[in-house]
């Protein structure tokens, strides 16, 4: 049996008080990885402070050229919002396709971000889009957010509040999923962020999503299929398991991006 104590503070202050008093301590938000975690004595926090009555974790907001979603947003709500749906209609693309119905309403972006898992949907998301993430001490753009496999820039105590996504012109996203979980095997995210300007991330690939600036190049010469068939993916350092070889990785790195591309180019905003 872990043996630890359970808080579920009412203001962001006592949560923050408590997490910085103990460092073994850790934020709870869905428990979707964290319980499991505990489960498998992975983790041995002493105090788990739950999140899930903070305001200012929560709530979703869209403007003229942003889309800002709090850590505690599960992807259920960031599938079905009407608002997500029509500023940037690839993220509802992207979290309808997250695990199944009972993970997707439990499990939340803040978590996912913070938890950082190389076959995670959403940092492909944050990186392709070039979004910022503010937490309790600053803002930190997603390029330095995620810094390694299941780690980011995150330092103990450190929450995230929220996630601001720049609404880009287009975007797609492909995912090759793990059949079983629907946990990605390999995935690319695209975004023409302005004219001429192209952001391309893959993720489950490698130990932490990447940004391909081959691809990325060619996309802003060209916004179109040709310019990818000369591009190319190393299996160096890529990701080899049961589920893929890095050979194979590497294929459906190119494959996922054709896809993601035609997406973008089938739905534009
Ligand atoms: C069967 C299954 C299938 C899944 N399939 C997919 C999939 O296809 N794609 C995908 O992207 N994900 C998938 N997931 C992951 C899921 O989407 C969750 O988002 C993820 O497990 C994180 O869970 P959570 O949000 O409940 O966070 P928790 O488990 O509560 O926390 C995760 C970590 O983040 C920390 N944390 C939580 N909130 C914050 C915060 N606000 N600030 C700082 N740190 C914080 C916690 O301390 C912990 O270390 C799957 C999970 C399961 C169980």
């Amino acid at each position: 049996m872990v043996d630890f104590d359970y808080v579920k503070p009412a203001t962001l202050a006592e949560a923050l008080a408590l997490l910085r008093a103990d460092p073994e301590a850790k934020p709870l938000s869905g428990g979707q990885t964290l319980i499991p975690t505990l489960k498998q004595r992975l983790a041995r926090p002493s105090l788990l402070v739950d999140l899930q009555a903070l305001p200012e974790l929560r709530g979703i907001e869209v403007s003229d050229t942003h889309v800002s979603v709090g850590a505690m947003t599960r992807h259920a709500e960031t599938a079905s919002h009407s608002g997500i749906a029509a500023a940037i209609p690839v993220l509802t693309h992207l979290a309808s396709g997250i695990a199944h119905p009972q993970v997707r309403h439990v499990g939340t972006m803040g978590g996912s971000i913070a938890n950082n898992d190389p076959a995670a949907d959403y940092p492909a998301a944050l990186v392709g889009l070039g979004a910022e993430v503010q937490t309790t001490e600053r803002v930190i753009p997603a390029d330095e957010f995620f810094t390694g496999l299941y780690s980011t820039a995150l330092t103990h105590g450190e929450l995230v509040l929220r996630i601001c996504f720049p609404r880009p012109l287009r975007a797609g996203y492909c995912k090759m999923p793990n059949l079983a979980s629907g946990y990605v095997t390999t995935g690319c995210f695209i975004a023409e962020t302005a004219p001429g300007v192209v952001r391309v991330a893959v993720n489950g690939a490698g130990p932490c999503v990447f940004r391909h600036r081959e691809m990325e190049a060619a996309l802003s010469a060209d916004f179109s299929p040709t310019a990818l068939r000369t591009c190319t993916q190393s299996a160096e350092g890529l990701n080899a398991d049961l589920h893929a070889t890095a050979a194979y990785r590497a294929q459906l790195v190119l494959v996922a991006a054709r896809r993601a591309l035609d997406m973008a180019l089938r739905t534009p905003i």
